[in-house]
């Protein structure tokens, strides 16, 4: 970049001394040493924002990038940016700020799979690519990905037809939607591979992290010129690129007039491995004047718990939702939050993590939990959740999917039990249309035992908004991925997709 940027290190959550580029960070997906790559430190922006306010989401992006990737330079930047915010997304804002009632929505769900997923994995690949050219990486790059719905269909777009690259997702056969479902097993692409696992999330990301950690793969890989990263939200590729939508959603307050330059708002946020809310964290860092983060669960709350007690405790019943992207037990990105709020401390961080693994179960200190002041953590019942559908639906004619009612249900009742008046933001993970039948039901019943095809066009009349392109024909697409396979045999279906001998 510029003479004067300051090259930024990243450093594993767990300790190795080791310090990398943003480019190895990325390429590598996960630390040596199991741990999360983070900075070393949180960069700031050097403009107020009211500088940031005339820039496009481009021009913002390349803003914040800049400041994390400093081993880039501006035209690869620039490149990774522009091919990945294009018509891709249906609409130039990309992420549209909509006031309803008295909240603002945070729409992260104008891609191509019509997720928030596509605000980081429409420029993950090509920020993956550019890091092998640069670090002048002449192995194939094998994508391992395991997936709750939405991760598996971003990626996938977003990958295929790369050269020298396979991309393999696993998703549970129990829990994902029709739509998501049909939008990873008709993905077209030679270097596409969609596996469905006999289970549910939990046990397709541990099959996946019990690969990345198996010794003697590597070296069979190796041998055989392959290499594997994650397209994860572990990977900071990913995190980075969620930070924009956190200003982004600011300046647009800002330009709107709903508030002064410094003022705090809060953010509400659906939450399941802690990628999204994180991001707003170091968002918060850099310098945006953000209140509260209103992390917000399903039934499976163990973030929840967390917050309320300073107990992370993994041991229970994992609950399939209507909201199944947030079904998870092991919020992965938890990891760099611990490490933030123990000041860095990667000896803690690794013990805490080596409890969890052991025990299922992990308990922070006093000090840890003062710093988690800027945290509330609430959840939603699947009934609450419903209830919040049919609620911004009669009151401000707004649908929200199931993951964004998570957030409002959770929101609705914070400022009940607070009378905190903050302007909030909610960011709104998911386009109702993936979700149509629980969405429908919720707001009449009328339309309970409906299949999601048949809903989307009366979705379309009673939102009074157009279907979306991705889902438009889906149902009639032809299925190219039928396997199915047990959590035992992903290492061989892995190996077999790569056209290598099974070990
Ligand atoms: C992935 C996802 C979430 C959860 O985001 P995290 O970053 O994993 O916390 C919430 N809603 C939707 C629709 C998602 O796809």
């Amino acid at each position: 970049m510029s003479e004067f940027t300051v090259s930024l290190l990243y450093k594993s959550t767990r300790g190795s001394e080791k310090k990398v580029s943003a480019a190895e960070a990325i390429l590598q997906g996960i630390a040596e040493d199991g741990g999360l790559f983070v900075p070393e430190a949180i960069p700031t922006l050097d403009k107020s924002l009211t500088d940031l306010v005339s820039l496009s989401y481009k021009e913002l992006a390349f803003t914040i990038l800049s400041k994390f990737l400093t081993d880039f330079t501006e035209a690869e930047l620039k490149s990774c940016i522009d091919k990945a915010y294009n018509d891709k997304f249906d609409t130039t804002e990309i992420a549209p700020l909509k006031k309803a009632g008295d909240v603002y929505f945070l729409e992260l769900f104008h891609g191509p799979t019509l997720a928030f997923k596509d605000m980081a994995l429409s420029i993950l690949p090509l920020l993956l690519t550019t890091s092998a050219v640069k670090l002048k990486e002449e192995k194939k790059i094998v994508i391992l990905t395991a997936t709750s719905g939405d991760t598996g269909s971003a990626a996938l777009e977003g990958f295929a037809n790369i050269d020298n690259l396979e991309i393999i997702v696993f998703f549970p056969e129990i829990g994902v939607s029709e739509v998501q479902k049909k939008q990873m097993t008709t993905q077209s692409g030679k270097n596409t591979h969609v596996i469905s696992i006999k289970g549910n999330f939990d046990d397709a990301q541990s099959g996946v992290k019990k690969i990345f950690t198996d010794e003697e793969l590597a070296k069979y890989l190796e041998e055989n010129n392959v290499m594997l990263s994650s397209a994860n939200s572990i990977n900071i590729g990913r995190l980075v690129p969620q930070v924009v939508y956190y200003f982004h959603a600011y300046l647009e307050l800002l330009k709107k007039g709903a508030i002064t330059a410094g003022e705090e708002i809060n953010v509400v946020v659906p939450t399941g491995n802690f990628g999204n809310i994180l991001a707003g964290y170091y968002a918060k860092q850099m310098g945006l004047p953000i209140g509260k983060f209103l992390c917000a669960s399903n039934d499976n709350k163990v973030l929840y718990d967390f917050f309320k007690t300073g107990i992370y405790n993994k041991d229970r019943d994992f609950a399939i939702t209507i909201s199944p992207s947030m079904d998870i037990l092991i919020s992965s990105n938890l990891e760099r939050l611990i490490f933030a709020v123990s000041g860095n401390d990667s000896a803690k961080t690794k013990g805490l993590m080596d409890e969890l693994n052991k025990s299922g179960s992990y308990e922070i200190t006093e000090a840890m939990k003062t710093n988690l002041a800027d945290f509330f953590g609430g959840f939603a019942t699947e009934v609450q959740t419903k209830e919040a559908i049919k609620e911004a639906y009669n009151n401000a004619s707004y649908v929200m999917d199931t993951h964004t009612a998570v957030a409002y249900s959770v929101y609705t009742d914070y400022v009940k039990a607070t009378a905190d008046n903050t302007k909030t933001v909610i960011v709104s993970t998911a386009s109702p249309y993936k979700f149509a039948p629980a969405v429908m039901s919720s707001i009449d019943a009328k339309y309970e035992g409906k299949g999601d095809f048949e809903l989307i066009p009366l979705l379309s009349e009673i939102s009074k908004t157009d279907i979306p392109v991705p889902v438009k024909g889906l149902d009639d697409k032809l299925v190219h991925h039928k396997t199915v396979c047990t959590k035992e045999e992903m290492k061989n279906i892995v190996l077999e997709n790569l056209g290598l001998l099974k070990m």
